[in-house]
């Protein structure tokens, strides 16, 4: 018996990040298949309604549970706060989740949406923190067990 996996996009090869590339890993492919999940493929910030390419985003003063219960916010590297967006791809991301009754997700390492464990610290100068993305928290929370690329 498989079942379904949450998987980003960008990973798979889909050209879906901010900079308009992938960020392909052989690796999450074979981890599905050992694992028999199906993939399903969701890029949170397409499905929030940003375009590809877009501005870079990070977060600011903590992770995505700090952004989920309001206490952190989302910033563009010139200070736009599009944190209302972050959570609307975390939404969107959770309600497939649940439609395809997932129970693990793998999510690319560092991305303020999908972020597992460690996510850009949100000076925008490629240091990184321990935390989540938004998404990631909000699938964590519903109890999925979100690995990163780095993990698998
Ligand atoms: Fe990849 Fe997630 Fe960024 Fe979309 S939001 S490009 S799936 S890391």
């Amino acid at each position: 018996q498989r079942s379904n996996a949450i998987v980003s996009a960008c990973l798979l090869g889909l050209n879906c990040r901010y900079d308009g590339n992938s960020a392909l890993n052989e690796r999450v492919f074979r981890f599905l298949e050992g694992n028999k999940l199906n993939l399903i493929p969701v890029c949170p910030e397409q499905l929030a309604g940003f375009p590809t390419p877009r501005k870079k985003c990070e977060i600011k003063d903590g992770d995505g549970f700090d952004v989920v219960d309001g206490r952190a916010r989302v910033f563009t590297e010139d200070g736009e706060d599009v944190t209302e967006l972050f959570i609307r791809g975390a939404e969107e991301t959770f309600r497939i989740a649940r439609i395809v009754k997932a129970k693990v997700a793998v999510l690319k390492s560092f991305s303020p949406s999908c972020g597992a464990g460690r996510i850009y610290d949100g000076s925008f100068s490629g240091r990184t923190k321990e935390g989540w993305g938004v998404t990631a928290a909000m699938l964590r929370r519903a109890g999925i067990v979100v690995l990163s690329d780095l993990d698998v």
